[in-house]
């Protein structure tokens, strides 16, 4: 019998009939015999996150201001989905000593994870599994950075002798027995750790949409699904913006090569989208994976005559950059001319500085500033070493009258970024799309 790690979102886990739909799904497969559950999420658009709820109680209770009421709101929420489910679970002292610790300044970090560690209580008697508590396997710092080889070590071990356990997600321990968590949605990442240390088969990650889209649904209109993606790819996406998955989440299970499925709890059948290692199975096949971008870019350029036989002077533009503590994102270059395309939120009040300084040491003949760039990748494995991708990108902006104002290609050919202005943006990714979907 092989192995799956399932981890459920918030959403997957607001109230008693989303708790249903997930029994039901892993009772389907008695593959899924870890399942790592978040906190409950929202049930509505305007109901409240637990996580949410909690942090908001240690706030509270470290000013000094009374928390009863929201801390209320938790317990309701606990106990309802404890007797809906006809559980038999007694949570009212454990969330009475919950309360009592907040109170007596425990720390948000032990407090926010009581979310997942309630549902965790709730999920192992619904199921009939073990529980086992995070703070025994996963391991941080004490200054509270994760510890892969403990944890790896004793995720294993513990484990292996237990055939069917519900670990909660979003926590762990320090050395000195503290509660440590990972940053917001780090459930995530307790799935792909406990994926890893137990060498699961398939890292089952159950969400409330069926998988990643090729572009994204608020830009272009009901978008395929991507059902195969590597890790390198979604690498790229996610870094421009695509999101479903915590970005630290891949490197555990990439390094043991465990592929990833996204899937939908409200949409069991979808297939979702697999995540896989670089295999060398990919083809290429001529079509893009994904595509995503992000506002908000500024591009500085510089000309000068025989730029290109000047010694050094790339090294003291990036070191002029590098003097304010600013990072660029690319570097287009030409004979006599380069440019850095610089994120906004770098650039603070830092530019009229760097101008200033560009022009006093490098003795450019012209330096440009343009604001307002936005930046699109298209992503796709299928791409590499096939003629014509690029004419077909560039051909769909043109007939779109869109101006292009900077192309970058990664060497590994997976990946071709564009600059355009923000107000093409949208139409952009929508003429894209189109000239590769149809
Ligand atoms: N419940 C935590 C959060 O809201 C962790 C998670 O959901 O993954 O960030």
């Amino acid at each position: 019998m092989g192995i799956k790690v399932a981890k459920f979102g918030g959403s997957s886990l607001g109230g008693v009939e989303q708790f249903q739909k997930v029994r039901a799904i892993i009772e389907a497969d008695e593959e899924r015999r870890y399942i790592v559950p978040s906190a409950p999420g929202k049930r509505h658009p305007g109901d409240h996150k637990i996580t949410d709820l909690l942090y908001l109680c240690q706030e509270h209770a470290q000013k000094g201001i009374p928390f009863s009421e929201i801390f209320e709101l938790i317990s309701t929420r606990y106990l309802e989905l404890s007797k809906g489910l006809g559980l038999s679970l007694d949570l009212v002292p454990i969330l009475e000593d919950i309360r009592e610790k907040i109170l007596g300044g425990y720390s948000a970090e032990y407090t926010a994870s009581r979310g997942e560690y309630l549902n965790g209580l709730i999920m192992a008697e619904l199921l009939g599994y073990e529980f086992v508590d995070p703070a025994d396997i996963i391991f941080f710092t004490q200054t509270g950075v994760y510890d892969p080889e403990e944890t790896k070590k004793m995720v294993a071990q513990t484990l292996a002798n237990v055939e069917r356990a519900v670990i909660p997600g979003f926590y762990g321990s320090r050395p000195d027995g503290g509660i440590q968590t990972f940053s917001r949605g780090g459930s995530d990442i307790t799935g792909a750790i406990i994926a890893q240390g137990i060498g699961a088969d398939l890292y089952e990650n159950w969400t409330d949409v069926s998988g990643f889209m090729v572009a994204d649904p608020k830009i272009v209109n009901n978008p395929k699904p991507i059902a195969e993606i590597t890790y390198k790819e979604l690498r790229e996406l996610a870094y421009m913006g695509a999101r479903v998955l915590h970005e630290e989440a891949v490197f555990p299970v990439r390094e043991a090569k465990i592929p990833i499925n996204i899937k939908n709890t409200n949409e069991p059948e979808a297939k979702g989208t697999l995540i896989v290692p670089n295999g060398e199975d990919i083809h290429e096949t001529g079509m893009i994976t994904g595509i995503a971008g992000k506002k908000g870019f500024t591009i500085i350029s510089i000309e000068k005559a025989m730029m290109n036989t000047e010694l050094g002077f790339g090294r003291r533009l990036l070191s002029i950059i590098e003097s304010k503590g600013i990072s660029f994102e690319h570097m287009p270059s030409g004979i006599d001319s380069i440019s850095l395309v610089i994120p906004d939120n770098q650039l603070d009040k830092k530019l009229e500085d760097i101008v200033e300084e560009i022009k006093e040491q490098l003795k450019p003949d012209t330096v440009d500033v343009h604001a307002g760039l936005a930046l699109i990748a298209t992503v796709g494995h299928g791409m590499a070493r096939t003629p014509g991708i690029s004419a077909k990108l560039f051909t769909a902006l043109g007939k779109e009258n869109i101006n292009v104002r900077m192309i970058a290609q990664g060497s590994g050919e997976l990946n071709i970024i564009i600059g355009v202005e923000t107000e093409d943006f949208e139409r952009s990714i929508q003429a894209i799309y189109y000239a590769f979907i149809d």
